[in-house]
C-alpha cells in the first residue's frame, strides 16, 4: 500500500463539477482580482468564523503582516510569538520592521505555554506608567502584540493569553492558518483576538488552488484599515490615503473557496474521526498521541505523534520503506534557525520547542484517509516498535 501525506486529488475528483463551473464563471465574468466572487466568500467566511468582517488577501503570511501593520506595529516595536511554528508567524513580524520575541510552548499541546508567558512579562518586562506600554527590559522596546499560533489545528489557550494581553496592553493577532473551524470554549477560532489570520494554501484544511489568505475581525475600524493596506492604501481607485501593499485575493480563489467552505465542517469531522482512530490504534504502544485541552475542538490539520529522539528518525525511515509518507512540523524550532541567529538565543532558551522538534512526527492526515489506511500505518508503527 502507498499512503500519501495529503491527497488533494481525491477531494478535487469529488467536487470536480462544482469547482470547474465556479472557475469558468470567474473567467467568463473577468472577475480576476477581488470582485464579486471574493466578496461573496468574505461574507460567508466571516459568518463561518462568527465575526463581522473578513478581508481576503494574497496569502496567510501577508494576512499576518497586514494585521500587524493595521494595529500599528512597526520599526522599534516587538511582537511575541511561539517558538514552534512555521516561519511565517515570525517572518510577518520582521516584515513590519518590528523585532521578534519568541516564547516556549507547552509540551502537550505544542501551543504557547501561558505560565512561561506570564513569567516573561512579570520578570523581564516593565510598565511605562505614562503610556501604559509594556517595555522589554533587555531591549527597552515596546512589546505591542502577541501572535498565538493554533498549531496543528489545536487552539492555543486563549483565556490566559487574552488576560495577559489586557493586563499588559497588548493586541492579540491569532495565527489560525492551521485551524479553520476549530473551537475554543464555545467560540470559533478567529473570533477570540483583535484580529485573526488564515491561510488557504492548497494543503491547509480549507485550501485554495494557489496562494490565498484572509484576515477576520469584529472591529470595523481595523477591518477598514486592513482592507486599505491590502489594496495599496486605498478604498477608492487612485485615492490613496496611505501607502499599502498589493495583497488581494484572486477571484478564482474566492470562487474555489466558496465551493469548498460548504464542505469544511464535514471534512473537520472526518479529520477528527481519523484522529480518534489513530488514537485508538496507538493506545498502549508507548507512542505519544495528541492531547486536546478540555473545552476545545481541534481540527487536526496535522496528526502529530511523539517518540524518543533516537527512535523518531528510524521510525520515519521505516514508515517510508512501508510506503507511508510522513512529515516533521517542524524539524528546527524557529529560534534555532539560522535565520534567527542574529537574535542570539541559546538552544536551551526554549527547551520544550527544541525537544519537540527532535521527537515529533506527523502521520498522514486528510479527510478522505480510510480506516484501512490508518490501520496499515499503525500496524507499520507496531511492527517497528
Ligand atoms: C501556512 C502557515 C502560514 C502562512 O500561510 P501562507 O498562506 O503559506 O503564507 C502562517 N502560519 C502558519 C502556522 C502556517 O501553517
Amino acid at each position: 500500500m502507498k499512503i500519501p501525506f495529503v491527497d488533494l486529488k481525491v477531494q478535487y475528483e469529488n467536487l470536480k463539477h462544482e469547482i470547474d463551473r465556479a472557475i469558468a464563471a470567474v473567467i467568463s465574468q473577468n472577475a480576476f482580482i477581488n470582485g464579486p466572487f471574493v466578496e461573496s466568500f468574505e461574507k460567508k467566511f466571516a459568518e463561518y468564523c462568527s465575526v463581522k468582517h473578513c478581508i481576503g488577501v494574497g496569502n496567510g503570511t501577508d494576512a499576518l503582516f497586514i494585521a500587524l501593520k493595521t494595529i500599528g506595529v512597526g520599526r522599534g516595536d516587538e511582537v511575541l510569538t511561539a517558538a514552534n511554528s512555521f516561519i511565517a508567524s515570525s517572518e510577518a513580524i520582521s516584515m513590519t520592521g518590528a523585532r521578534v520575541v519568541f516564547a516556549d510552548i507547552e509540551p502537550n499541546t505544542y501551543t504557547l505555554d501561558t505560565n512561561k508567558l506570564l513569567n516573561f512579562f512579570e520578570q523581564e518586562c516593565k510598565r511605562d506608567t505614562s503610556t501604559g506600554n509594556t517595555i522589554n527590559k533587555k531591549t527597552n522596546s515596546v512589546i505591542r502584540a502577541i501572535i498565538p499560533v493554533h498549531l496543528y489545528g489545536q487552539p492555543a489557550d486563549m483565556e490566559p493569553i487574552l488576560k495577559i494581553a489586557e493586563h499588559y496592553n497588548l493586541k492579540v493577532v491569532e495565527d489560525a492558518a492551521q485551524a479553520h473551524g476549530a473551537v475554543y470554549k464555545r467560540k470559533k477560532i478567529g473570533s477570540l483576538g483583535d484580529m485573526a489570520c488564515f491561510s488557504f494554501y492548497p494543503g491547509k484544511n480549507l485550501g485554495a488552488y494557489g496562494d490565498a489568505g484572509a484576515i477576520v475581525t469584529n472591529d470595523s475600524d481595523l477591518s477598514q484599515k486592513a482592507r486599505m493596506i491590502a489594496n495599496h492604501g486605498r478604498l477608492e481607485k487612485y485615492n490613496h490615503e496611505m501607502e499599502g501593499v498589493n495583497s488581494r485575493m484572486d477571484g478564482i480563489q474566492g470562487a474555489v473557496l466558496s465551493v469548498k467552505l460548504q464542505h469544511l465542517d464535514e471534512w473537520v469531522e472526518k479529520r477528527r474521526r481519523n484522529a480518534s482512530l489513530y488514537n485508538a490504534y496507538l493506545e498502549k504502544t508507548g507512542i505519544g498521541t495528541p492531547t486536546e485541552m478540555d473545552g476545545v475542538k481541534a481540527v487536526y490539520h496535522l496528526y502529530v505523534i511523539r517518540t524518543e529522539a533516537e527512535l523518531r528518525n528510524k521510525l520515519q525511515t521505516h514508515l517510508g520503506a512501508s510506503g507511508i509518507s510522513t512529515g516533521i512540523h517542524y524539524p528546527i524550532a524557529l529560534p534555532n534557525l539560522k535565520a534567527y541567529r542574529y537574535l542570539k538565543y541559546m538552544p536551551n532558551d526554549f527547551p520544550q520547542a527544541s525537544k519537540a522538534s527532535m521527537e515529533i512526527l506527523s502521520l498522514p492526515m486528510f479527510p478522505e484517509l480510510t480506516s484501512d489506511q490508518i490501520e496499515y500505518v499503525c500496524d507499520a508503527i507496531k511492527t517497528f516498535l
